[in-house]
């Protein structure tokens, strides 16, 4: 018989460094364009996976001599393979033994900016516009919490890792919700954000009586900044583009805006079309690359949890 334990411990031996499972209950109150029934209305649990972020790959940045690799690295490369490696053990695992298995990226900035949902298909159907909301199925599994930055938080690595969803119609147990918050509201992600991006309203779910709750983020703010064409956060911008002006306070681009604006100019900039010709050769398709470095919702926030000594660190074994 197929249990938690086997699709998790499958999970780790598969890629993945930590995984945990939902059942469908907990997403009841969860909007429908949201919603995992939305995509397979046989779901009964929704198993979540993920593989760590390499500190090392924040090096370069820190250092200023290499932008390249958190790009290639911190986002594509080996963990991206080891994440699909565990999609693929998770789904044969589950096929063998009966059960349907469907896999999603979710949701990361996009939801915020995703067009409004189209009409539903028919009676009782769900609108065709989904996108599963990746913090808060992962909080859902019992793996950590969304910070204060919005970006998610593991007892094991901060906010260092990428996740990927599988859902099946597979009963399996699901993990308890964590219990001791990890986020303090220090404030030390707010304070280093380079595109004062981070700490808006209070935004917040209610689970099982547990709240997870998170400032909202500029995803404009935040895009035009991650891309390089905030000089607050890239010195390309300066060299290449000495004329341009950015006041990032005043910018008010949508995510897509500045999304496009990143592939128009990191063709126009030296060094951020030599990263995005870097990325090709990587598997990601020549995109801009992350030039920020996430100084601020990434690097001070684990700083800091590591300075607490919040961190339990690699768990693979
Ligand atoms: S830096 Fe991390 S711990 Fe501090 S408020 Fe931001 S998310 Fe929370
Ligand atoms: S990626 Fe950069 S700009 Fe975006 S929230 Fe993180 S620190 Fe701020």
């Amino acid at each position: 018989m197929l249990t938690a334990k086997m699709v998790k411990d499958c999970a780790v031996k598969g890629g993945a460094d930590i995984c945990g499972i939902a059942s469908i209950e907990r997403f009841k109150d969860g909007p429908p364009e949201t919603h995992p029934l939305a995509l397979f209305p046989d779901a009964k649990s929704v198993i979540v996976y993920a593989s760590r972020i390499l500190k090392g790959s924040y090096k370069g940045i820190q250092e200023g001599t290499d932008w390249s690799t958190y790009w290639i690295y911190g986002y594509g490369s080996g963990l991206y393979s080891s994440l699909g490696c565990a999609t693929d053990a998770i789904s044969n695992l589950l096929e063998d033994h009966g059960y349907e298995a469907v896999a999603s990226p979710g949701g990361h900035t996009l939801l915020d900016e995703a067009p409004p949902a189209r009409a539903p298909l028919g009676k009782g159907r769900q609108p065709p516009c989904i996108m599963l909301h990746m913090r808060v199925a992962a909080a859902l599994a019992g793996l950590g919490e969304p910070g204060w930055s919005k970006v998610f938080l593991t007892p094991e690595f901060g906010p260092r890792q990428r996740f990927d969803i599988l859902l099946t119609d597979a009963e399996l147990e699901p993990d308890p919700l964590l219990k001791e918050p990890i986020c303090d509201k220090c404030q030390a992600c707010v304070r280093k954000c380079p595109g004062h991006a981070l700490g808006g309203t209070r935004e917040a779910v209610e689970v099982e009586g547990r709240t997870f709750e998170w400032g909202a983020v500029d995803c404009g703010k935040c895009k035009v900044t991650h891309w390089g064409l905030n000089p607050k956060a890239s010195p390309f911008v300066q060299k290449d583009l000495p004329g341009m002006q950015m006041d990032i306070k005043k910018v008010t681009y949508k995510w897509y805006e500045a999304f496009r604006l990143g592939f128009a100019l990191s063709d126009r900039i030296e060094y951020l079309k030599l990263i995005a010709n870097g990325t090709a050769e990587h598997g990601q398709g020549g995109r801009p690359g992350s030039v920020c470095g996430a100084v601020g919702c990434v690097q001070a926030c684990n700083a800091h949890l590591e300075a607490k000594k919040k961190l339990k660190g690699g768990v693979k074994g």
